[in-house]
């Protein structure tokens, strides 16, 4: 990748940063990839295609770093869970080697597993020791008839967000409009419309809460970028009436490009909480612009969140009033924080490390103009902070855990590598299920008692003592 491609991608016009006071998106500073490097944003949009043979062109540390380390779910094929590595070692690298190694690692790949195609992510050494991953691509496209697909995306290009976006360009450049969708199915006094989701991962499986329902207003999904998808389907993307952005930055740059290349309208949402999933159902009918889908749109909202309220219900009456400290970046530092106040609780503090000024005003509409945000997510301020506000459980990433357990509180991990999934109407009751199971644990109160051989001590000594 050229260099002013990458300058290109770091200045993405359709990202809120550049509706702000200064343009352009945030140059990457010192110590910004010990967040997820570049090539990790890349693997985490794209590794979910699950019938591509992922090759991760570089020494084995890297590929360890990023493999599986989101809980993304396949309904069908399970080859993007082998994590294939060409291993490069130093004598590779003085040797030269590197790229005769990629060679034969894709045509291992291509006889033992028969992908559908071959992804290769470039990482900081070979990218160092100038491997022409491009050529060998191509050279092994054409001697094998797969298509392989070059994915120039070593660490030191930037953040884990800068890998969202060139996993995305690379989509475009190289699997976008490469092949047409089979024809809409007929279904009866329905007219089918061809949609696609971009940014939703299927983290624990949690985007077939929401598929049925599309399924019944005859939404088709032609593509998830990249969430349960197949090669064939990203293929297709380009024929989708409408697009939905489900993370508010990663991949806005492929919203973008697909609505200036083939006109498809695109709007961000999410699907956390009860009135999110209707909104973005709603976005949809909007797009498309039938009026026919709209009313039914309407309908099932309406029929969904009176089922939902009433399955509630016996939550809410356990969890109103909690106080909640919520510690998560970008959609979620909002979308989450719309669903708990669903489920009547009070969020006294969110994360915004992430968050982007559109993302911050949207939690001050939902938490008021005094809604605190927090920036600093070391332990300690998160413990002050769930200590000054009287918080009754933390909801945050996984790798804010142990920070929850050393100190005895409540925790929920919220992020990608969570067990349950949240999204749609159905992933709200798991969610105030998980919420009400955490915090009524009868764990915290046995740990925060004396140990009951210091009671047993403490009853054995004298007076004064
Ligand atoms: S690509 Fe570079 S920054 Fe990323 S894991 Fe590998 S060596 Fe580290």
């Amino acid at each position: 990748m050229k260099a002013s491609d990458i300058l290109a991608l770091q200045n993405e016009p359709a990202c809120s940063h550049n509706k702000e006071e200064k343009s352009g998106c945030a140059r990457p500073k010192p110590g910004a990839t010990a967040g997820g490097c570049t090539f990790d944003g890349a693997q985490i949009a794209l590794l979910p295609i699950a019938d591509v043979a992922h090759i991760v062109h570089g020494p084995i540390g890297c590929s360890g770093n990023s493999w599986d380390n989101r809980g993304t779910r396949s309904s069908g094929p399970a080859l993007y869970r082998i994590g294939m590595t060409t291993d490069l070692t130093e004598q590779d690298v003085i040797m030269g080697r590197g790229e005769k190694r990629l060679f034969h690692a894709i045509k291992q790949a291509i006889d033992e597993y028969a992908p559908a195609a071959v992804f290769v992510y470039a990482t900081c050494v070979t990218a160092v020791i100038g491997d022409d991953l491009e050529a060998v691509c191509k050279a092994a496209e054409a001697r094998w008839g797969v298509p392989v697909v070059p994915v120039d995306c070593a660490g030191f290009y930037g953040t884990k967000n800068m890998g969202n976006r060139i996993a995305g360009e690379t989509m475009l450049r190289h699997v976008i409009g490469t092949r047409e969708p089979a024809p809409a199915p007929s279904l009866p006094g329905i007219q089918v419309h061809d949609i696609s989701l971009i940014g939703e991962y299927n983290i624990a499986g949690e985007f077939w809460n929401v598929a049925p329902l599309f399924d019944e207003l005859g939404l088709r999904v032609l593509a998830s970028l990249s969430g349960d998808a197949r090669y064939h389907e990203i293929q297709t993307m380009h024929r989708a009436q409408a697009n939905m952005v489900v993370c508010a930055k990663a991949l806005l740059n492929v919203a973008r490009k697909l609505n200036e290349r083939w006109g498809i309208p695109y709007f961000e949402g999410s699907f956390y909480g009860v009135a999110d999933t209707s909104q973005a159902l709603r976005d949809f009918a909007r797009l498309l612009g039938d009026a026919d889908l709209s009313a039914r749109t309407e309908a099932l909202i309406a029929r969904e969140e009176a089922k939902v309220s009433a399955a509630l219900q016996p939550w809410r009456e356990r969890l109103t009033g909690k106080r909640v400290l919520l510690y998560t970046g970008g959609v979620k530092s909002w979308s989450i924080v719309s669903a708990l106040q669903d489920l009547g609780m009070e969020v006294v503090a969110t994360g915004t490390k992430k968050s982007t000024a559109e993302d911050k005003a949207r939690i001050r509409d939902l938490m008021g103009d005094d809604a605190i945000m927090i920036d600093d997510g070391s332990p300690k301020a998160l413990l002050g902070a769930y200590k000054d506000l009287s918080a009754d459980i933390l909801i945050a990433g996984g790798r804010n855990l142990y920070t929850a357990l050393k100190a005895r509180i409540p925790f929920l991990d919220i992020n990608q590598e969570r067990e349950f999934g949240y999204a749609g109407y159905s992933g709200m009751q798991e969610l105030a299920r998980q919420l009400a199971l955490t915090m009524e644990n009868p764990v915290w109160q046995a740990v925060r008692s004396p140990a009951p051989w210091a009671q047993s001590k403490l009853a054995g000594m004298p007076v004064g003592a």
